[in-house]
């Protein structure tokens, strides 16, 4: 869809399992040709275990090809809270996720988690405690178990379990012929996308990570995997500060709070309730029903 994420494509990269496989391999071939210019500061530190407290203070950021994305942003989210952010095709949300990574640094304005500025961590201690779940994972040809332990190669199989049971993957996967052990064929192409998706939700879920982003978690999904799938974020919303992006209006309201992005910045926050009632921008997208596909937010923004 976009590829906003692509410079990270899994922060498993920092495995040697990974780097063995072919197209992870290519993958991390894209990370080295594409890594925006971030240096870690001298006086970097390592980040304690975040609680997940993220605070955007003002962001502004410009695209390094002059593209202006973000003017103003603002926004605290709570621990544990589970946040929707929802607005036009290309307004920014990705490059909010990106900016949370410190892929780029924005031109204006601190992005704090728990008071730390993100600017101020090693790299590493920052990546390493934010999941990302996009729409295309790689997988392995390799066993279920493997592929959902890619980031923790040493995970025991009850942390593994733990963990697609956490992503609503676990009753599929035992019904599988071999469970756990049954060889996944290149790509994934031998599970529905649902199920794909699933695997990369328990594939977060067991590193544990304090903050997790969903890119577009549903897109493409059928409604019963779309429930699923909702689900589980509700789930690990309850351990885990939760960002998800979407254009799916159920995924939305499946949310604690939903900020409405537009112009580079919070047009419009509150409580899926509370934007309903207040008849604004959010609830004209959901009087429209169907989820909002690029055209009918366009249409819907003029
Ligand atoms: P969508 O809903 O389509 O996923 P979005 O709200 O997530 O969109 P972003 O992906 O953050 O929007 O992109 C915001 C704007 O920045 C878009 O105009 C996009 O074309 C542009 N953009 C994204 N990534 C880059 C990049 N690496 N270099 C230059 N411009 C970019």
């Amino acid at each position: 869809l976009k590829n906003t994420f692509r410079p990270v494509r899994d922060f498993a990269k920092n495995s040697s399992r990974i780097a063995k496989a072919t197209a992870a391999g290519e993958r991390i071939a894209d990370l080295l040709e594409e890594e925006p210019q971030i240096c870690e500061a001298p006086h970097a530190y390592m980040a304690p275990r975040f609680s997940g407290h993220i605070s955007f203070n003002q962001i502004s950021f410009a695209y390094p090809n002059g593209r202006k994305v973000l003017n103003g942003f603002t926004c605290d989210i709570a621990p544990r809270e589970l946040v929707a952010l929802v607005g036009p095709s290309g307004t920014g949300k990705s490059t909010i996720a990106s900016l949370l990574l410190r892929l780029y640094q924005p031109s204006g304005g601190t992005i704090q988690i728990d008071g730390h500025d993100i600017s101020d961590l090693t790299l590493a201690s920052l990546r390493g405690q934010v999941a990302v779940v996009q729409q295309d994972n790689f997988f392995l040809a390799d066993t279920v178990r493997e592929n959902i332990a890619l980031a923790r190669p040493n995970a025991s199989s009850a942390d593994i379990t733990a963990a697609a049971i956490l992503a609503g993957a676990h009753e599929f996967i035992s019904m599988m012929p071999e469970g756990y052990d049954t060889v996944l064929a290149e790509r994934g192409a031998s599970l529905s996308m649902g199920q794909r998706q699933r695997i990369a939700i328990a594939r977060a879920a067991l590193r544990g990570c304090p903050i997790l982003v969903f890119d577009e978690p549903t897109n493409g999904l059928d409604p019963d995997n779309e429930a699923l799938i909702n689900e589980a974020i509700h789930r690990l919303s309850r351990r885990a500060t939760v960002i998800m992006i979407t254009h799916d209006m159920a995924s939305a309201a499946n949310a604690d709070r939903i900020l409405v992005l537009s112009d580079g910045r919070v047009a419009e926050q509150g409580t899926p309730q509370e934007l309903l009632a207040k008849g604004g921008v959010f609830s004209a997208m959901q009087a429209d029903r169907s989820p909002f596909g690029r055209g009918g937010v366009h249409a819907l923004y003029g």
